[in-house]
């Protein structure tokens, strides 16, 4: 579909005076006359108001999984729009959609995970996570068992207990985060932290700390563990052998819920619906959003093991928590149909064995490269790690923490959407993206590195 004709540089102008986009630095915007203003997107291109077109190696903000410019999608809104635009579940009532999308999302979960809690997005989710596994544990008797443990680096959202659980230092200034009750270990990030260790003997040792802190803190204080599966935000960070199944066995030895938040790897970026299959561990509870409508209409889930229900049905109490749009029915009817998408195209199989495969090999191609310190990807996400010195791990000394947007601007210059995390640019695309466009994605950063190499020196 053609775009309107916007007046460009009068929107810019509106965005400066009136609008202020999440997560910016306002006076950067002032100073750079406003965004970018993207005004259209079709497969897994995107364009600008100045008429340029952008492969979109993020799928968005690491959603749009089916890619752009699906009608079926937007006849699905449509029609739900007509029939009932709104209803609510408060107060024992429920919508069509929203019952059916909580018995797919049980199918494609399986096993003890059958039961589903609906808010508007990921960082809902994870506060509907703090309060239902608090509440848990209190008609459990055990009232005491308040603590999360997360990680150091990790994003689980932007609402109060949403950065909080998050290990995103920089973040917790802002509103004097976190709250109490959470406490952050090492992260899994063999690259930065673990350079030279063993592989396996790295993710044992920084599974140990999960462990040593169940201790200090009181095992009869520890509610919930909670990690990605692959952490995205903190840089697309692949845990080693063996972490998972060590994070499961902790959990497992003092009773602690395990929380996998599948908000960015869940609905087959991984390969598999969501990547607690992929690891073979079996979470207590699945936040999951973004690919869940890919990103067409806000719309999360929580994904509640059976023994969790039990205890609530148990406790005959009132879980005086939840979203006026807690299962939003257009949502839930546009989720439906993504996932019916995603089951007729074999979404999850391409990523497994046909484009996932292929993105690895493709990005080995930047392997040699004098600026990269390591390439990583599993399905359809990755990074590229950017080192002043091959062969090591080392930054460029007074840039450290900006190669990564330096090269990110670049990249977008070049025709690429990345994003620039740190020393690294990572890459989630949607999952269609076909394998000329892998190629062109991989050689534009390859491109960009070279452009951008006197920047960061
Ligand atoms: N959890 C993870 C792993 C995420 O990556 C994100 C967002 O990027 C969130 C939670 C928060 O989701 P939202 O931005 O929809 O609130």
């Amino acid at each position: 579909m053609a775009a309107r004709n916007y007046n460009i540089p009068e929107l810019r102008r509106l965005d400066v005076e009136h609008h202020l986009p999440a997560q910016a630095n306002y006076a950067e915007l002032q100073r750079i006359g406003g965004s970018r203003i993207i005004t259209r997107a079709e497969g897994s291109t995107i364009y600008d108001g100045e008429g340029n077109a952008i492969l979109d190696g993020m799928a968005g903000l690491w959603c749009v999984n089916v890619g752009y410019g699906r009608e079926e999608l937007v006849r699905a809104a449509a029609e739900q729009m007509q029939e009932l635009p709104f209803y609510n579940t408060f107060f024992k009532t429920a919508t069509p959609p929203t019952v059916m999308l909580a018995a797919k999302l049980a199918e494609k979960l399986g096993g003890k995970l059958q039961h589903v809690f609906f808010n508007a997005s990921g960082s809902e989710a994870n506060d509907t996570v703090m309060r239902l596994v608090r509440y848990y544990w209190s008609l459990k008797g055990e009232p005491k068992r308040t603590v999360f443990i997360s990680r150091r680096n990790a994003y689980h959202g932007s609402t109060m207990a949403g950065a909080s659980l998050g290990g995103m230092a920089h973040m917790h200034p802002i509103g004097g985060l976190p709250i109490p009750g959470i406490e952050h270990v090492a992260q899994p990030y063999k690259f930065n932290e673990g350079f030279n260790e063993d592989e396996e003997a790295f993710g044992a040792r920084v599974a140990q700390e999960i462990e040593d802190r169940i201790i200090k803190v009181g095992p009869e204080n520890v509610a919930a563990f909670i990690g990605e599966v692959v952490q995205g935000a903190g840089g697309v960070i692949i845990p080693p052998k063996g972490y998972w199944k060590r994070v499961e066995a902790i959990c497992e030895k003092y009773g602690i819920l395990l929380v996998v938040d599948e908000v960015i790897t869940g609905f087959g970026r991984l390969g598999e619906w969501f990547g607690f299959q992929h690891f073979g561990v079996t979470p207590d509870l699945v936040p999951m959003a973004k690919g869940l409508s890919s990103g067409y209409l806000p719309i999360s889930a929580v994904g509640v093991s059976s023994d969790i229900v039990k205890v609530l049905r148990d406790g005959n109490g009132e879980f005086a928590h939840g979203y006026t749009y807690s299962g939003h029915p257009v949502a839930a009817a546009v989720a439906l149909k993504n996932i019916e998408i995603i089951e007729r195209e074999g979404l999850v199989e391409r990523v497994k064995n046909d484009a996932g495969p292929y993105f690895a090999e493709a990005l080995k191609r930047l392997e040699g490269d004098p600026l990269v310190g390591e390439v990583r990807s599993l399905g359809l996400i990755g990074a590229v790690e950017i080192v002043a010195k091959k062969g090591t791990n080392e930054r460029f000394t007074g840039k450290e923490g900006k190669a990564g947007p330096i090269v990110r601007d670049t990249c977008i210059k070049n025709g690429l959407m990345v994003r620039g995390i740190r020393d690294s640019v990572v890459m989630c695309p949607p999952l269609i993206i076909t394998h000329a466009e892998i190629d062109r994605m991989i050689d534009i950063i390859g491109r960009s590195l070279r452009e951008a190499e006197p920047a960061l020196r």
